[in-house]
């Protein structure tokens, strides 16, 4: 199946099928992903010193502890750092792409895709709040994150 790849003036959206790597089973993220099948953004909080970490760890790395638990994060944010992507890398994700750094309300920082905007609608600073994708056929649900503004 071939992805029709959008110019840079439409509005970009998540892939329909997804293609590219799949998560590992891992105990460690196994809730995030769970979380995220409940249409639920959960991010793993250290209780020996409050931070919130994402992707998550096995143990703090500002405090050493291993009592971490995942706790809802409430999906709205900011761009931190933004590019437009215009070759695949692999991802097959469809060009052009945007990766960005989103800094969550809760001051953690999450690498996603920005989608439900075009290219020339992003910039650092700007609202976001995160938008779910299901891809039933493998079980797996993908967060990403799209401005509070909707494109017009
Ligand atoms: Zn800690």
């Amino acid at each position: 199946m071939t992805t029709a790849e959008p110019t840079i003036a439409e509005v970009i959206r998540p892939p329909d099928v997804w293609r590219g790597p799949v998560p590992a089973d891992e105990a460690w993220t196994r809730p995030y992903w769970e979380a995220l099948r409940r249409h639920e953004l959960s991010i793993q909080r250290c209780a020996g010193c409050g931070a919130w970490r994402h992707p998550p760890v096995v143990a703090c790395p500002s405090c050493g502890s291993d009592d971490l638990s995942f706790r809802p994060a409430s999906g709205r944010g900011e761009i931190y750092s933004v590019t437009v992507c215009h070759r695949e890398f692999g991802l097959r994700f469809g060009v052009p792409w945007i990766a960005a750094y989103v800094t969550l309300d809760e001051g953690v920082r999450v690498a996603t895709n920005l989608v439900g905007c075009r290219v020339g609608d992003v910039a650092i600073g700007l609202p976001v709040s995160v938008v779910y994708q299901d891809y039933d056929d493998i079980g797996l649900t993908l967060a990403f994150f799209e401005p509070t503004e909707p494109a017009g």
